[in-house]
């Protein structure tokens, strides 16, 4: 598959695509004055790296939020960019033709391989084209200049992996590890579609792979919890805290914490990235994070809607309530607290669950 070329790059407007490369450098801890060299390395590229994307054992959600990222779209830029030379999803070529594609994209070598989903260790239980999953991740990956987990199924099992694993998912780490090969792990249910944009914009501007933690994750996007950079923390410090969904407390957008939030222990970048083309986030609109970016969700994550036990906190352990009593309100007036009530009442009306 191959797409026209920089056809929606030159379509883009200058000062769009500026801003694009300006909010990929601050997501990825760079200082501005990688902005122009991120735009020349997306527009100079002399030879698009090729792309081999396998969709295995999952539900195709990070493909799908992938095709639909724009203004500017991840999704053009990445086809735009890249030589997507094998895609199982999105590519026109079915059956033999498909085959051939990837026996040629693999003969090849060389190429960023994108795996989304696990890999099924049971035979039969996941198979293309006749062959186990797990055969064709075995032969693709050894050719690969670099392999990229993309999505919770591929990081950690995901739903498919979960207890009682009846497939026997594994993970595309615990697959290739043993192979010698490390891989980038950029979990999420679904991924966003600019954490992948970021590690290969620092493979096209450094030619190698971001730094990474001792779970694969880059670290210019997995350093910090959800809860050290959510917008309600300040109600969190101040004790403040939601009980019930529909309440008063809800629409002024105190802490879901009590309402069972893990962003205590999920290391994630959501509320600086935001979701749905930046328009909002989990927490933002309402809902506790449920720990989904996180390498040992879901089964570490269960129930849901139940409140954290203990929380860590500035290097002690304590709990929700104590917070409150030990810190007051003195640090609200603080922080800003604005955004968050305003973007709470705007969902006014609207009922949540109380699991
Ligand atoms: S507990 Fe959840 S809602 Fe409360 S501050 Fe932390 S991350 Fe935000
Ligand atoms: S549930 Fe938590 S980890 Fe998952 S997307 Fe929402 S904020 Fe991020």
């Amino acid at each position: 598959m191959r797409s026209n070329s920089f056809s929606a790059l030159k379509q883009m407007k200058r000062r769009d695509f500026l801003k694009f490369c300006g909010a990929t450098a601050a997501m990825m801890g760079l200082s501005e004055l990688y902005v122009p060299k991120i735009a020349e390395a997306v527009t100079s590229a002399a030879k698009r790296p090729s792309v081999v994307w396998l969709t295995l054992s999952c539900d195709s959600g990070c493909t799908e939020m992938f095709i639909k990222a724009r203004n500017p779209g991840p999704a053009e830029l990445i086809l735009d960019v890249l030589s997507v030379d094998y895609d199982d999803t999105i590519m026109a070529a079915a059956g033999d033709q498909a085959e051939e594609n990837l026996k040629n994209a693999v003969g090849a070598g060389g190429f960023i391989l994108v795996i989304e989903g696990g890999m099924p260790s049971k035979h039969g239980f996941g198979m293309i084209g006749g062959r186990d999953m797990l055969d064709i991740v075995k032969e693709a990956a050894p050719k690969a200049a670099a392999v990229v987990a993309l999505g919770s199924c591929a990081t950690n099992g995901g739903i498919q992996g979960a207890r009682p694993n009846p497939s026997g998912l594994m993970s595309v780490s615990e697959v290739l590890s043993p192979m010698g090969i490390k891989n980038v792990n950029l979990p999420g249910c679904p991924a966003d579609p600019k954490l992948l944009v970021g590690v290969v914009l620092n493979y096209l501007l450094f030619k190698k792979l971001p730094d990474l933690d001792d779970q694969g994750r880059p670290r210019m996007f997995y350093s910090k919890t959800v809860h050290e950079q959510c917008e309600r923390r300040a109600y969190f410090e101040a004790g403040r805290f939601v009980e019930a969904f529909g309440t008063p407390e809800m629409e002024k957008g105190y802490c879901l914490y009590k309402m069972g939030c893990k962003g205590p222990l999920t290391y994630a970048p959501c509320p600086a990235i935001r979701y749905n083309n930046n328009v909002s986030w989990c927490i933002q609109a309402g809902a506790p994070c449920i720990g989904c970016l996180d390498m040992k969700w879901p089964d570490n994550f269960y129930p849901f809607y139940a409140q954290l036990k203990d929380i860590r906190f500035d290097g002690t352990t304590t709990t929700a309530d104590n917070v409150g009593k030990a810190l007051g309100a003195v640090t609200v007036a603080g922080i800003a607290v604005h955004a968050t009530v305003t973007a709470v009442k705007s969902k006014s009306g609207r009922k949540g669950e109380n699991n």
